[in-house]
C-alpha cells in the first residue's frame, strides 16, 4: 500500500466497497429488463443470433452505457446485442426455424456450428502461421507473428466483462477447445522470451486479460521482470475493461493491489502500455470510467486507444473526432483505426475501404497534432498491417496508395504499394495490383512462408 499512498492512485471521490458483478449470457437474455421496450419479435430475432454468435453483457454497460430511450440505433446496444442482420438471411432463417420446431440442445449446436463455419472463425491464419515452436513442439497460447511482438494468451483470461458483436476473437467464446488459444504455464512463456532476444514487446491478450485477479496476472508479469528478460521493454496489455468494467481498476476487491502491481512494474524501467479498446467516445463518458483512467496514469502506465470502423457505431467522422479529441484531454495516446476484419458479423460492420480512408481523413484534418498519433485505416491480414493511404490517379490510373506498418519481412514495412481502386472493396483479398502488375510484392515470398510453415506443422 505504501507505493498507492506515494502517488495518490488511491480513489478519493468514490465509493470503493466492491460492486457485485452481474452478467448475463444467451440463456439469460429474457431477464434483461430493458429489453422489454423491444417488441417480442425482436427479442426472438436477438435470441436466434445469440445462439450462433457469442453473447454476454453486464449490468454497468447495461446501466451506464446504453441509451434505452434510443434503442434500437443506440450505437453501445449494437456493440453488445446481437442484431438480427449479423447473420445472412438465409442462415438466419435455418436457425430461426430450429429454434421454432425443437429445443432439442444437440440439434441446435450442430445448427450454430454449421453457420459459424461458414464466418471464417480464424482470420489470417492465426491457427497455423502464428504459432510459434519450442523443441518441435507447438507453444499454445502463444502467437508470435511479427519479429519484435509476442502475443500470449493467459487461459484465464479468455473471456471478457462483456462480448462486443464484432469481435474478430469470437470463435474463442463459443465453446470450441479447438478455436481456443490460450496456455497456463508462465514457464513456457518465459523460456521462449529469454531465447529470443530480437522479441522487445509483449502483448497479453485474450479474451480481455484484466479479467483474471491480481494474484493471476502477478504470476505472468513478476515473471517479466527476471534479468534473463531485460530485453522485453514493453508489456502490452490488451483490454476493454476501462469501457466495460472500470471498476476493476477503481472498486474490486483487488483494484488497489493491480495498480500497485503494474507501478511495480513500470518502477522497474519497462513500459506497462495498456492497449484499450474504444469504439465510441460515449465508453469514456462516466465519472468511473475517468477515473479509472486516472488511477492507471497515476501508476506510470501508457494507455493507447484502438478500435475498427463499424458501420452502424462509429461510420461518421464526428464520432472519431469527439472520441480522440477527449481521449487527448484524458492523457490516452489515440493509436490505431482498424478496418472490420474479415470474420463474424463482418456483413454488418464492414465498410468500404474508400469509406474507411473518407472518415479517417475527415477526422484526423479535425483534430490537434497530438491526436494525429494514430494510425489508420489498417487491415490486419496474414501478410501484415496493411494501411490505406490514400486514394490517388497515377499515370491516368485511380489507385488505392498502401502501405505496411508492420509485416511478417520486416523489409516489407514502409514500402508503398498500390492497388486498383474499387470503391465496393472491404479487404485486400478483394483488391489487384494496379498498373497491369500480376501480383503485389509481397506475394511470391509470402507464399513461401506459408508452404514452409504448413510443411514444417506436416513432418
Ligand atoms: S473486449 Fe475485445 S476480445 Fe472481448 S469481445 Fe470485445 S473485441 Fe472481443
Amino acid at each position: 500500500m505504501a507505493l498507492l499512498k506515494s502517488n495518490q492512485i488511491k480513489a478519493v471521490r468514490f465509493n470503493t466497497r466492491p460492486e457485485a458483478f452481474q452478467v448475463y449470457t444467451e440463456r439469460q437474455l429474457d431477464k434483461i429488463d430493458a429489453l422489454t421496450l423491444l417488441t417480442e419479435a425482436q427479442r426472438f430475432e436477438m435470441k436466434v443470433v445469440a445462439h450462433v454468435l457469442p453473447f454476454r453483457v453486464n449490468r454497468y454497460v447495461i446501466d451506464n452505457l446504453i441509451d434505452w430511450k434510443n434503442i434500437p440505433d443506440d450505437p453501445i446496444f449494437k456493440l453488445v446485442f446481437p442484431q438480427r442482420e449479423m447473420l445472412s438471411e438465409d442462415d438466419f432463417d435455418q436457425m430461426a426455424a430450429i429454434l421454432r420446431s425443437t429445443d432439442d440442445r444437440g440439434l441446435i449446436v450442430n445448427k450454430a456450428n454449421e453457420i459459424r463455419k461458414k464466418l471464417n472463425p480464424h482470420p489470417a491464419g492465426q491457427q497455423t502461421l502464428n504459432v510459434p515452436y519450442q523443441n518441435d513442439e507447438p507453444i499454445d497460447g502463444v502467437q508470435h507473428k511479427y519479429r519484435e511482438t509476442v502475443l500470449f494468451f493467459p487461459s484465464q483470461g479468455q473471456v471478457c466483462h462483456s462480448f462486443c458483436t464484432f469481435c474478430f476473437r469470437w470463435a474463442q467464446f463459443i465453446g470450441d477447445k479447438n478455436l481456443r488459444f490460450s496456455c497456463k504455464e508462465a514457464d513456457k512463456l518465459r523460456e521462449y522470451l529469454a531465447g529470443h532476444k530480437n522479441i522487445s514487446d509483449l502483448l497479453i491478450t485474450g479474451g480481455d486479460p484484466m479479467v483474471m485477479k491480481t494474484d493471476h496476472l502477478a504470476v505472468y508479469l513478476e515473471s517479466l521482470i527476471k534479468p534473463e528478460l531485460n530485453h522485453i521493454q514493453t508489456i502490452r496489455i490488451g483490454t476493454k475493461s476501462l469501457s466495460f468494467w472500470p471498476q476493476r481498476f477503481v472498486s474490486d476487491d483487488d483494484s488497489d493491489s493491480l495498480l500497485e502491481l503494474l507501478e511495480k512494474i513500470t518502477k522497474t524501467g519497462k513500459h506497462v502500455a495498456i492497449m484499450a479498446h474504444y469504439n465510441h467516445w460515449r465508453e469514456m463518458a462516466t465519472p468511473l470510467a475517468q477515473e479509472a483512467i486516472r488511477r492507471l496514469r497515476a501508476a506510470g502506465v501508457v494507455i493507447r486507444t484502438q478500435s475498427p470502423l463499424l458501420n452502424h457505431i462509429n461510420n461518421d467522422p464526428d464520432v472519431w473526432v469527439r472520441m480522440w479529441r477527449e481521449q487527448v484531454r484524458l492523457g490516452l495516446v489515440p493509436y490505431y483505426m482498424f478496418v472490420e476484419r474479415d470474420t463474424g458479423a463482418r456483413r454488418y460492420f464492414e465498410v468500404p475501404l474508400v469509406r474507411a480512408w473518407e472518415v479517417y481523413r475527415q477526422a484526423i484534418q479535425r483534430v490537434s497534432g497530438l491526436a494525429r498519433t494514430v494510425r489508420g485505416p489498417s487491415m490486419s491480414t496474414g501478410p501484415g498491417k496493411v494501411e490505406i493511404q490514400g486514394v490517388s490517379t497515377i499515370r491516368g490510373e485511380k489507385v488505392f496508395v498502401l502501405r505496411f506498418i508492420q509485416a511478417r519481412n520486416p523489409d516489407w514495412v514502409q514500402r508503398p504499394f498500390y492497388a486498383q481502386f474499387d470503391p465496393e472493396a472491404t479487404w485486400l483479398e478483394h483488391l489487384k495490383p494496379a498498373f497491369g502488375e500480376k501480383q503485389f510484392f509481397f506475394q511470391d515470398e509470402y507464399d513461401a512462408i506459408c508452404r514452409d510453415k504448413f510443411a514444417s506443422e506436416s513432418c
